[in-house]
Order: structure tokens, then C-alpha cells, then sequence
């Protein structure tokens, strides 16, 4: 075979190949307004080992339900604003008048380890964590926006959750719409069609992107 003469005396196939060796994790930032189901499709994909998620910082209140640590670490804004002011935060916004952000150490330590991280964070978060020059952060970033089927639909999916008062719902409705545009920006755009289906698409799209080359040391 043609190929046979280009390995050095000595050396049999595949000696002298350097294999990939074990892969970083992925950053996978997934963007898309409330109501599309995008949290619960970022946890579903999440199995706590392989994949875990970005638990972020809020100062907003926890919803019935939600418990500091697993879905937020619930922060006073001195809190969260003092911890900005020491760099602990890999990325930060205000959204629905509130704070959010991620921690550093959380998404760096990770992906060093070979796990994939998901980070649920707003367009941004996403615009920060796109403009990052650290080398790490660039060969592992993946970034999705999850659109919902359209308007009425998640109108429709976010008076359904009523968690929230009337003026609420409406800033997160306006808010929404103008998230939307930022389609564009994002590498991926998923519509939200069903719950199985957007889960098989975020899978698939997942175990393709675990195949890229730069998340390997050579
Ligand atoms: P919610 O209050 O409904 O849980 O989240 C409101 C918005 O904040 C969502 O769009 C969510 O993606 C975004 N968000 C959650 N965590 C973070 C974060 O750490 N950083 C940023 N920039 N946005 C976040």
C-alpha cells in the first residue's frame, strides 16, 4: 500500500501515531428565554458525573421549591457583588433586574478533569463567555440558544408556570423577545419542538461535539 512506505523502518502501524489522549470537557453554553424548557433539558442531559451543571449565583428569591446549591446558590446582592470585586466570577449579568453569575473555579476545574459543563446563563452571559481569550475556555466552548416554536407558544408556556405576578410575566415576555434576536450569535439554534425531541437533538449534538479535535492534547 501506498501509505506502508512512509512509516519509518522500525516502526509498524500504528507506532509513532500519537493517539489523542484523554479529551477536555466540553463548555456548553445554552442560551433561549425562559419557557422553552431549557433548564429542564440542560439538567436532563446532566448525569452529576460526565456532565454536571453550572449551579450559578442569584440574588434573586428561590421559587417554592428550589433549594440553595442544587438550583442556585442564593446570594445577598454585597454578597454577590463582593465576590464580582475578587474575580470569582467567570461571567456575571443582571437579568429581570436581578444578578446572576457563574463561578470560576466551578466551570475551570471541571473541564480540566475531562467533564462537561453546562452553563443555563442569559445572552450576556453568553457574549462574555464568547469574548474569553483564556486558550482552555476556547477549545471546549459550545454555545446553543434554544428557540421556543414561536411567540404564542411560549406566551402560552410561561402563563402555564404562573410563578410569577402579571407584571413580572410581562417583563420576562418583553425580555424574551428581545433575547431572541441573539439567535444568530450562537453556533447552534435548536427549536424547541418536543421535550423528546429537543432532548435526542441536545444528545446527539453533545456526542458529536465530544469528537472535536481541539479537546484533545496531541
Ligand atoms: P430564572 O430566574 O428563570 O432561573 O433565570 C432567568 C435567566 O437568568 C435565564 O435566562 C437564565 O438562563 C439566566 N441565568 C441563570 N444563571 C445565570 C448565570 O449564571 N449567568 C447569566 N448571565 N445568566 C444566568
Amino acid at each position: 500500500m501506498q501509505a506502508a512506505s512512509c512509516i519509518p523502518p522500525g516502526l509498524r502501524y500504528p507506532c509513532g501515531v500519537n493517539y489523542p489522549s484523554q479529551r477536555l470537557g466540553l463548555l456548553i453554553v445554552v442560551s433561549g428565554p425562559s419557557g422553552t424548557g431549557k433548564t429542564t433539558l440542560c439538567r436532563k442531559v446532566c448525569d452529576g458525573e460526565k456532565v454536571v451543571f453550572s449551579v450559578s449565583c442569584t440574588t434573586r428569591q428561590p421559587r417554592p421549591g428550589e433549594v440553595d446549591g442544587k438550583d442556585y446558590f442564593f446570594l445577598e446582592e454585597d454578597d454577590f457583588l463582593a465576590r464580582v470585586g475578587r474575580g470569582e466570577l467567570f461571567e456575571h449579568a443582571q437579568v429581570h433586574t436581578r444578578w446572576y453569575g457563574t463561578l470560576k473555579s466551578y466551570v475551570y476545574d471541571n473541564l480540566r478533569r475531562g467533564i462537561d459543563v453546562i452553563m443555563d446563563i442569559d445572552v450576556q452571559g453568553a457574549e462574555q463567555v464568547r469574548a474569553c481569550q483564556d486558550e482552555l475556555v476556547r477549545r471546549c466552548l459550545v454555545d446553543v440558544f434554544i428557540l421556543p416554536p414561536s411567540v404564542e407558544e411560549l406566551r402560552a408556556r410561561l402563563a402555564g408556570r404562573a410563578t410569577e405576578d402579571a407584571a413580572t410575566f410581562e417583563l420576562r415576555m418583553k425580555n424574551a423577545v428581545a433575547e431572541m434576536a441573539h439567535w444568530p450569535r450562537y453556533q447552534y439554534a435548536l427549536v424547541s419542538d418536543t421535550r423528546e425531541s429537543d432532548e435526542a437533538r441536545f444528545r446527539s449534538l453533545l456526542d458529536s461535539e465530544r469528537l472535536r479535535s481541539s479537546l484533545r492534547e496531541v
